[in-house]
C-alpha cells in the first residue's frame, strides 16, 4: 500500500515549487514519485520534424515523495501519513490528528 493517493492535497516542501499546494494527479509507486497538477512543469523547445511542428511543449516532471507532505483534510495541516490496522483493514491515518484518510 502506497502512502500517497491520486487526489490527495499536498504541500511542496522542497525544490523550485516549494510552498505551493496542489493535488496528486498520478502516483508512481515504483519510483516513489508523484505527478502533481501544475507543479514542476518544464518547457521543452522542439525542432520541427516531418510529422510535428516546431514549438514549445510543456512537460510535467514527477516530484519525489521526499519533497511533498500530504495535507490532512481533517486537521488541514501538512502531516505525515501512517498506517493503522483495525479489524484487519489497513487504513491510512494522519499522524497529527489520527484521522483516517481515504
Ligand atoms: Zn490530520
Amino acid at each position: 500500500m502506497f502512502k500517497y493517493k491520486t487526489g490527495d492535497e499536498v504541500l511542496i516542501t522542497a525544490g523550485k515549487e516549494k510552498g505551493k499546494k496542489s493535488k496528486i494527479e498520478r502516483v508512481l509507486p515504483s519510483e516513489n514519485k508523484l505527478v502533481i497538477t501544475g507543479i514542476n512543469i518544464y518547457k521543452r523547445h522542439k525542432k520541427a520534424t516531418r510529422n510535428e511542428k516546431a514549438g514549445i511543449f510543456e512537460v510535467v516532471r514527477p516530484v519525489s515523495v521526499a519533497n511533498v507532505q500530504v495535507i490532512c483534510p481533517k486537521c488541514t495541516k501538512p502531516s505525515r501519513v501512517g498506517f493503522v490496522t483495525r479489524d484487519s483493514i489497513k487504513n491510512r491515518v494522519c499522524k497529527k490528528c489520527k484521522g483516517v484518510l481515504k
